[in-house]
């Protein structure tokens, strides 16, 4: 198996939980991991079928997060279903992005030219929240370009030191190379200075990623 998409015979429908076909349902990995930054996730509707998408078991990972099929909301209000101010959160930015020198951290904050802002304390702290875009590359970039109060959040980039764990499995969907769950999990580990929690975060997609390797 090399590059793309790759094709694995489903004969189930999805489980309702975790969204995977049967033999693909990773449910018995799943134990909700509480986080203080509530999750947004904005999913192109082309990538709700995608055997090996995330986002609807990071949903069910990460405490508190929400997944939204969709292209365009009006705001981030109507996105999440009650109040809430973009300025204070953060969206996982596409635009172009350069990694600052001497580059410690896995997460950085920029501005809206994408360099990394001076002091990248202050930028992510008090965040209450995190959108992600899920989908590939022009899936993503085109949910940036519906939603311009995307513009309103704080932008953050990142720069994983790991490549992803889907290895050969998917082509890379996103800039950095991360599925959407692994993106979250890194972002989440940054901003509330814990790193134990991208592990525990990704536990249901390594499981995914087992069930498909041994192609059930
Ligand atoms: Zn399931």
């Amino acid at each position: 198996m090399t590059d793309g998409p790759i094709a694995v015979p489903v004969r189930e429908g999805p489980c309702a939980a975790c969204g995977k076909p049967g033999p693909f349902c990773v449910c018995a990995a799943i134990d909700p991991v509480p986080v203080r930054t509530r999750v947004l996730i904005l999913q192109h509707p082309q990538e709700k079928t995608e055997i090996l998408g995330t986002a609807t078991i990071a949903a069910a990972q990460i405490a508190g997060a929400n997944v939204r099929a969709g292209l365009s909301w009006r705001n981030l209000a109507a996105a999440l279903g009650r109040e809430a101010d973009a300025r204070r959160w953060a969206v996982l930015y596409l635009g172009p992005a350069k990694a600052p020198e001497g580059l410690a951290d896995a997460v950085v904050a920029v501005d809206k030219a994408g360099a990394a802002l001076p002091d990248q304390g202050a930028a992510l702290a008090g965040l209450e929240g995190l959108v992600l875009l899920d989908g590939t590359w022009s899936q993503a970039k085109t949910l940036w370009w519906r939603n311009p109060w995307l513009l309103k959040c704080r932008r953050i980039v990142l720069f994983p030191k790991a490549r992803s764990r889907y290895g050969t499995l998917r082509r890379e969907p996103r800039r950095e190379g991360l599925s959407t769950i692994e993106a979250a999990a890194v972002a989440l580990s940054r901003i509330e200075g814990d790193p134990t929690l991208e592990a525990r975060i990704v536990k249901p997609f390594e499981a995914l990623l087992r069930k498909v390797r041994a192609g059930r």
